[in-house]
């Protein structure tokens, strides 16, 4: 070997070696999120240690996403994974996650968050039904739309990630102190914008919206969907529209995910008025993260009953 062909490969070594540690210095947590909103929350109580990812995206019906062989390679290298659990996801996140084969991030190790752990659960039903196509089997999973709720889901995350990370305990701690406080102190806005609609009775598409409606004091009085997961029937948008007419209900809610058809149908036949409001980060452009969803929802809905109320 020619003495500057060694030298060459001693400063690509050295330059490698270099890189390396670079890389090693700003090595961040790789995390995967089913949802945007656990995305979203991961990222505010990481800050710049982790790298997060979301499998669901805002605009997709959460229950039903379509696994690609990109999310296997995406869990195979995570260091987190974080589910919204009970039944939501268990249609296509479980076998995505046993796929990736990362013993990390299957349940009951280090990596695996369950983001339902120490949340009060709403609908818990007393006996169900699978067979009758309920997808909400052990209680409502929708429970990321009260931002309450959403406190308990950043300490979840936090406790993971500070086993993972133990070395940067004190910013995740500090970061989960920032979280909690913002969401306070946005609760106060959100609660004073939507006093006056407080006890509005609203239909919404699927049952998706009781965290959100206990927590801000509206009354969902039904849904477009006969049980969660089976699509409208003629019979129970009948029943709708009768509801409708008698209570003279206001609002319908429906989500960027689901056809306008049925909901229409109730439009043409009452003086309804729709709202598109959106269940996650991301659902439309401008909801960028978890405190941007609520903004979103509120001010939508707000106005639409100010509209309404001054036709
Ligand atoms: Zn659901």
């Amino acid at each position: 070997m020619k003495l500057s062909t060694i030298i060459k490969k001693g400063i690509l070594a050295l330059l490698f070696s270099l890189i390396g540690m670079t890389s090693i210095a700003t090595a961040q947590i790789k995390v995967v999120t089913t949802l945007p909103d656990l995305a979203s929350i991961t990222q505010y109580v990481g800050g710049d240690q982790v790298d997060v990812f979301s499998i669901a995206k805002g605009y997709q019906n959460p229950h039903f996403v379509d696994p690609k062989p990109s999310y296997i390679v995406k869990l195979s290298r995570a260091d987190m994974f974080v589910t919204v659990g009970l039944d939501l996801e268990k249609g296509w996140a479980p076998q995505l996650v046993e796929s990736s084969r990362n013993s990390d991030i299957q349940r009951g190790n280090v990596g695996y968050v369950d983001a339902s752990k120490g949340i009060s659960l709403l609908q818990v039903p007393q006996k169900v039904n699978p067979e009758e196509g309920d997808i909400h089997i052990y209680g409502n999973p929708h429970y990321w739309l009260d931002p309450i709720r959403g406190k308990r889901v950043a300490q979840n995350i936090y406790d993971h990630l500070v086993e993972i990370d133990p070395e940067n305990t004190e910013q995740y701690t500090q970061n989960l102190k920032d979280f909690k406080n913002k969401i306070d102190k946005k609760m106060t806005q959100w609660q004073q914008k939507i006093e006056p609609y407080k006890g509005t009775n609203i239909i919404a598409y699927h049952n998706e919206w009781v965290y959100f409606e206990k927590r801000f004091g509206l009354e969902i009085a039904d849904f477009l969907e006969p049980k969660p997961g089976i699509p409208p029937t003629p019979s129970q948008l009948v029943n709708v529209i009768k509801k409708v007419k008698s209570q003279d209900i206001p609002i319908l809610i429906n989500s960027p995910y689901f056809s306008s058809k049925s909901p229409n149908v109730v439009k043409r036949n009452t003086t309804i008025k729709l709202v598109n409001l959106s269940t996650m980060t991301g659902g439309y452009e401008e909801i960028k993260d978890y405190f941007d969803l609520f903004d979103y929802n509120i001010n939508t809905l707000v106005e639409a009953l100010e509209n309404q109320h001054s036709k």
